[in-house]
C-alpha cells in the first residue's frame, strides 16, 4: 500500500521518481505526488493516478537532482490535492513521504496546535511532519536528530522518505512496518517501497529493517536504528529483470500474468517436483520437514486470494498427508489470543511478503514459540526474512492488483509440502507418489491448454456483462476456488459475487436465485461429481442460469449447463490448479467489457501495508 520512491544523483530526480512511481502504482493510485530541491524545495500533487501528477508537471517542471515521491492509499483523508503525499509543515523547508499509519496522530496533534501548529490536511502523516519541525527547530536540533527523535515518538507503521532544502545532498528514509529499500549504483542512489523502479538502474539493494533509519547521499549511506546504534547492512543482488515488469504486449498486467501461468507454474515445481525420483525436493523447509511432519497443528494463516489458496492447502494436507489444518485469517488471528505453541507451526502466505496482518499473525506465532514458515513470491520480503524457513514461489513480480498466478504458485508450494510430508508419514505409498507427482507434472501442460481454447469464455463474458449479482459454487478442493472466482469478481469489475460450498446454497443463497441469476458450478472433481450434479438441478429448478467448469467427458453436468467451459481432467487434489483459469478470465473480460480499470480496481492496492 502505496508507494514510495526517493532518488539522489546525477540525473534528474523527477523523472527517475515519475517513472519510478508509475511502478509502483498497483500499490495505490488515490494521489500521486513529488518533491525535489533545486535551490529550494518544489512540491507537485494532484489527485488521480501518476499520470495525472505528469500532466501537471509538464507545465512546470520540477529540476533538481534530489526528491521523493509517493503514490498514495488513502488510509486517514480523502484522496484529494491536499492530502496527497508529500507533506510539509509550517515553514515549508522539508518535506516528507509516508506509508503506513501514525496511530497516535491525534494525541500529537492537539499537542503541537498547542504548540501554535495549524494543519492543512487530515491526514496522520502531516502529524508527523510538523513534529518533527517542532523538534528541529524548537530545540534547535540537527535535522537527522529531529527526525530520529519524532519517529521515536510516534506510534504505528511507517515507511518514509524525507528532503529538506537546506541539506541538499541528503535524503533521510526509515521504516517501521512499511517495506523500503535502499538501491545502490555508484553516484546515485534510490529508496523504494519495492525494487520495480530501480530495476532498471541497479540491482544492487539494502533492505531496510524495523526502526531502521537510513542517510543518504550522492555516493554513501549509513543505516543506523532509530534508537541511533549504528548498523552494517549486507547489500543484496536483486535476480529481477526489467522485462518481468512491463506489459509484454498484453493489454493489462492481469492478462499478462494469466498467460504467464504455464510458466510460472513449472518454474515453481523446477528442481523441486523429481519425477524421476519420484520426490519432492523443497530446499527452503528442509530443516523444518521433521518439525512439520510431527507437529500437533500446522495453523494457515493469510488474507484475500492467499487465504483461499491456504484453505486449497487444508484440503490437500488433511487428504495427502492426514495432517491437522487449521486456516486462519492472518487480521482475526492476532486478536484472538491464538492458544499455539511450540508443538505447533504456523504457516504464513503473502504474495509481497509485506502484508501488514500475515506479519503480525507470524510475530505473534513465534512469541508463542511456534515454528514459523512462509511461501512468499518476493524474494528477500519481510515475511522471508521473519520466517524460520520457508519456500518462495518464483512467480516473478506480479503488478496486477487482483492476484492470479500468485495463487496458482501458492497452490503448488502447497501441494508439494503436502506431497512431500505425506510421504514421509506413510500416508501415500510410493505407488501413489509416482501417481500425483505425474499429474501435477502435467499441470502446467493443460493450463495451457485451457488458456488456448477460450472462446466460450469471452462469449459468456459479454452475455453477463451487465449482472447484478454472481453465484460461485464448489465443493471440496473447490470450495476455495468458488471463493477466488468470486473474489476476482467482486474486485475488477464491482459486480456483486459470492462463493459457497454447494451444499450450503440450500440453507440461504437458493433464495436469491431466479432467472437473472448467473450461477457458476465448479464440477471438476470426481469425488463429488454427483453431487454437484444434484445442485445444478436444483438452480436450474429455479430457474438460474448455469455456468459450469466442468471435464469433456461430464455428460450430466455439460447437458444441464448454459454454458461449460470444459478443462482437462487431473487428480481432484490438483483441480483447483486448473478450474480457477477460466474463473480469472471470466472477471478479466467482463471487467474489461464494463471499462474497469482491470490493473487498478478501484479502493484497492496490491500489497497491504497496513492493518
Ligand atoms: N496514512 C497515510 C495517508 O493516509 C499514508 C497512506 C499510505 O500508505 O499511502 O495519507
Amino acid at each position: 500500500m502505496c508507494g514510495i520512491v526517493g532518488y539522489i544523483g546525477d540525473q534528474k530526480a523527477s523523472d527517475v521518481i515519475i517513472k519510478g512511481l508509475k511502478r509502483l502504482e498497483y500499490r495505490g493510485y488515490d494521489s500521486a505526488g513529488i518533491a525535489t530541491l533545486n535551490g529550494k524545495l518544489l512540491i507537485k500533487k494532484s489527485v488521480g493516478k501518476v499520470a495525472a501528477l505528469e500532466e501537471n508537471l509538464t507545465n512546470s517542471a520540477l529540476d533538481g537532482n534530489a526528491g521523493i515521491g509517493h503514490t498514495r492509499w488513502a488510509t486517514h483523508g480523502e484522496p484529494n490535492d491536499v492530502n496527497a503525499h508529500p507533506h510539509t509543515a509550517q515553514h515549508k523547508k522539508f518535506a516528507l513521504v509516508h506509508n503506513g499509519i501514525i496511530e497516535n496522530y491525534d494525541v500529537l496533534k492537539k499537542q503541537l496546535e498547542q504548540k501554535g501548529h495549524s494543519f492543512a490536511t487530515q491526514t496522520d502523516t502531516e502529524v508527523l511532519a510538523h513534529l518533527i519541525e517542532e523538534i528541529h527547530e524548537s530545540e534547535t536540533m540537527d535535522f537527522e536528530k529531529a527526525v530520529q527523535l519524532a519517529l521515536n515518538q510516534v506510534q504505528g507503521t511507517f515507511g518514509i522518505a524525507v528532503v529538506h532544502q537546506d541539506y541538499p545532498d541528503m535524503l533521510i528514509a526509515a521504516r517501521r512496518g512499511s517495506p523500503l529499500l535502499i538501491g545502490i549504483n555508484g553516484s546515485e542512489h534510490f529508496i523504494a517501497s519495492d525494487a520495480s523502479p530501480i530495476i532498471e538502474f541497479t540491482n544492487k539493494v539494502v533492505y531496510l529493517d524495523d526502526d531502521e533509519m537510513a542517510i543518504i547521499r550522492n555516493d554513501s549511506y549509513e543505516v543506523k536504528t532509530i534508537k541511533d546504534v549504528p548498523l552494517t547492512k549486507s547489500v543484496h543482488e536483486l535476480a529481477m529483470s526489467l522485462e518481468q515488469i512491463e506489459k509484454g504486449g498484453y493489454e493489462h498486467f492481469m492478462l499478462k500474468e494469466i498467460y504467464e501461468q504455464p510458466q510460472t507454474i513449472a518454474d515453481c515445481m523446477r528442481g523441486r517436483l523429481m519425477v524421476d525420483e519420484n520426490r519432492i525436493q523443497l530446499g527452503g523447509i528442509e530443516a523444518v520437514v521433521d518439525k512439520i511432519t510431527n507437529a500437533n497443528r500446522l495453523i494457515i494463516a493469510a488474507c484475500g486470494t492467499s487465504w483461499h489458496a491456504a484453505l486449497v492447502g487444508e484440503y490437500m494436507f488433511e487428504y495427502l498427508a492426514k495432517k491437522r489444518v487449521e486456516v486462519e485469517y492472518a487480521s482475526e488471528f492476532r486478536y484472538q489470543d491464538p492458544l499455539v505453541d511450540e508443538n505447533d507451526v504456523l504457516l504464513v502466505i503473502s504474495q509481497s511478503g509485506e502484508t501488514a496482518d500475515t506479519l503480525a499473525a507470524l510475530r505473534e506465532a513465534k512469541k508463542r514459540g511456534a515454528t514459523v514458515i512462509g511461501i512468499c513470491n518476493v524474494v528477500g520480503s519481510t515475511i522471508a526474512r521473519e520466517t524460520d524457513a520457508g519456500v518462495y514461489t518464483h512467480a516473478g513480480p506480479e503488478i496486477g492488483v487482483a492476484s492470479t498466478k500468485a495463487f496458482t504458485a501458492q497452490v503448488v508450494v502447497l501441494a508439494m509440502m503436502a506431497l512431500q510430508i505425506g510421504l514421509r508419514k506413510g500416508t501415500i505409498d510410493e505407488e501413489q507418489m509416482r501417481e500425483l507427482i505425474r499429474h501435477l507434472d502435467e499441470v502446467p501442460e493443460k493450463v495451457d491448454q485451457i488458456l488456448n481454447n477460450q472462446d466460450n469464455i469471452k462469449e459468456l463474458s459479454k452475455l453477463f456483462t451487465y449482472a447484478p449479482n454472481f453465484l460461485y459454487l464448489g465443493r471440496s478442493y473447490n470450495f476455495p476456488v468458488a471463493l477466488e472466482g468470486a473474489l476476482k469478481l467482486k474486485e475488477i469489475s464491482y459486480i456483486h459475487a459470492e462463493g459457497y460450498p454447494a451444499a450450503e446454497m440450500k440453507h440461504g443463497p437458493i433464495a436469491l436465485i431466479d432467472q437473472h441469476m448467473p450461477v457458476v458450478v465448479i464440477a471438476a472433481t470426481d469425488h463429488t461429481n454427483e453431487k454437484m450434479v444434484s445442485n445444478i438441478e436444483e438452480v436450474r429448478a429455479r430457474k438460474g442460469r448455469i455456468i459450469s467448469i466442468t471435464n469433456s467427458n461430464n455428460g450430466d453436468v455439460n447437458r444441464l449447463s448454459e454454458f461449460s467451459i470444459t478443462i482437462p481432467h487431473t487428480h481432484d487434489c490438483f483441480s483447483p490448479l486448473l478450474t480457477v483459469i477460466p474463473l480469472q478470465l471470466i472477471a478479466y473480460y467482463i471487467a474489461v467489457n464494463r471499462q474497469c480499470d482491470v490493473d487498478k480496481p478501484r479502493n484497492l492496492a496490491k500489497s497491504v501495508t497496513v492493518e
